[in-house]
């Protein structure tokens, strides 16, 4: 067995089997290692990074709220930089949604937004209303209620018996799905199964349905198609069930807009923000939602039953705030658009090379899932954990990548995303695609799967 990660280091890491290198210092779309080593970061750390590392303003706002302010318990006080971050984000959502409640992690954010669905129903006098929907495969984080609405199961697997019952519904996966992706749209793709599972649950049964509006890690960038939002939308009016989209991952500029929804003209009832709202500056995340479901609540029990020490930071709302005005002030979700556009069309070529089956995406997220047989769509056997060995030929070859495993049945599947910083050039996009190739080679020999 080789040594323990923690061997000679007192933290628990994330992985405990393997070494990491050490990062010194981030610039731009590069990490460096205490060596010198540099490496691209393709994925934005876990789609964070969405300005690039090292940027000065947002550093110095960061210094200068601590400096002025650093801590203000969120009952007590309010403070400029949640006045101006909840200002700027309403100012980039949609109408309705103008209201924003801010934590930490990408988690609590799904956590407060759920816990807002069940007691605005409770308030309504509706308290029947408790089921949640949610679609598999899907993810909403690590914490319990996030991991019950989440769909991963090598996530949950030692939790099992902790977790909430939820209604889950296939998610709209055009690579996986009967249809393929085209018309006529299988019910997973047509958003059918949706209103399909309200009613067999019974509508006056179900609190709300949390879905990623594109699919994060857990379907590799799925992009449903262009009805299934306002189809689905229209269910849940029809049902009175709140709609609960969470950004997480594919809000703050990613996916070329400032939310995932937008393109489809769709508004859900709850947004949940986290990851690139601060560009990793800081941890922070935001629950965004209408007055008329927050009124519900003034006029009822008074708050979100949902408090937190440090919702409402005013450190990690300043980080917010600069991170936003900075995107804004560069045009730099307009750039992750023209910028997406290109990514995408260099991938492209990917698909001829083997192993590659799918290559899909938005803005500058993009999914790349490998197959045994590209004709069947034959997920590699999981035994050969080709994900993983593609992530390492990869870092290898100095390029930064995220894996996922088990989405073709649960079990089998492989996949990397990549999702670089808004900042990133065409010739840096070539490097990407050259370093891709590399380590495709790479994890096809080290794995000794055909090539
Ligand atoms: N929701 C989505 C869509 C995510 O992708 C994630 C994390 O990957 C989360 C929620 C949880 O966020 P965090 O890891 O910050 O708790």
């Amino acid at each position: 067995m080789p040594d323990p990660a923690t061997s000679g280091s007192n933290v628990f890491y994330r992985k405990l089997t393997r070494h990491y290198p050490r990062i010194v210092r981030g610039e731009g779309c590069y990490l460096f290692d205490e060596a010198g080593r540099r490496y691209f970061d393709a994925c934005g750390g876990a789609f964070v990074v969405n300005l690039g590392h090292g940027v000065a303003e947002i550093a110095t706002a960061v210094g200068n709220q601590a400096r002025t302010l650093g801590y203000v318990n969120g009952t007590a006080f309010t403070h400029d930089p949640v006045e101006e971050l909840a200002a700027e984000i309403a100012q980039l959502s949609a109408a309705d949604l103008e209201l924003v409640y801010p934590l930490g992690s990408g988690s609590e954010a799904v956590e407060a937004a759920l816990k807002l669905a069940r007691q605005y129903w409770i308030e309504m006098g509706r308290g029947a209303k408790r089921k949640v929907i949610a679609l598999a495969p899907s993810y909403h984080g690590n914490t319990l209620l996030a991991l019950s609405v989440s769909a991963r199961p090598h996530s949950s697997a030692f939790f099992k018996d902790w977790m909430v019952e939820v209604i889950r519904v296939p998610a709209p996966y055009p690579y996986r799905c009967e249809c393929r992706g085209k018309p006529p749209y299988c019910p997973a793709c047509s958003g059918v199964a949706i209103e399909a599972a309200i009613l067999e649950a019974g509508p006056g049964s179900v609190a709300a349905l949390i879905a990623e509006p594109i699919g994060g890690s857990s379907t590799g960038a799925s992009v449903p198609h262009e009805g299934y939002w306002a189809r689905v939308r229209e269910a849940c009016d029809r049902h009175e069930v709140l709609l609960i989209a969470d950004e997480v991952l594919t809000g703050a500029g990613r996916t070329g807009t400032w939310s995932a929804l937008e393109p489809y003209g769709v508004v859900p009832d709850i947004m949940t923000l986290g990851k690139g709202i601060a560009g990793g500056y800081v941890p922070l995340s935001a629950v965004v939602t209408s007055r008329a479901i927050a009124d519900v609540l003034a006029r009822g029990s008074g708050s979100l039953a949902h408090a937190q020490t440090f919702s409402h930071h005013p450190v990690l709302c300043a980080a917010g705030v600069a991170t936003l005005r900075y995107l804004r002030g560069n045009r730099l979700i307009e750039r992750c658009a023209d910028m997406g556009r290109v990514l995408h069309s260099r991938l492209s070529a990917l698909r001829d090379l083997p192993l590659v089956g799918d290559v899909r995406g938005r803005g500058l997220l993009a999914g790349i899932e490998f197959v045994a047989d590209r004709e069947t769509r034959e997920p590699l056997a999981r035994s050969a954990g080709f994900a993983e060995a593609f992530t390492q030929a990869a870092l290898e070859a100095g390029l930064v990548v995220w894996p996922n495993i088990g989405h073709a049945d649960g079990h089998n599947g492989d996949l990397v995303m990549l999702a670089p910083p808004f900042i990133v050039t065409e010739d840096q996009i070539d490097e990407i695609a050259v370093l891709f190739t590399r380590a495709l080679w790479g994890a096809a020999e080290r794995v000794g799967v055909a090539r």
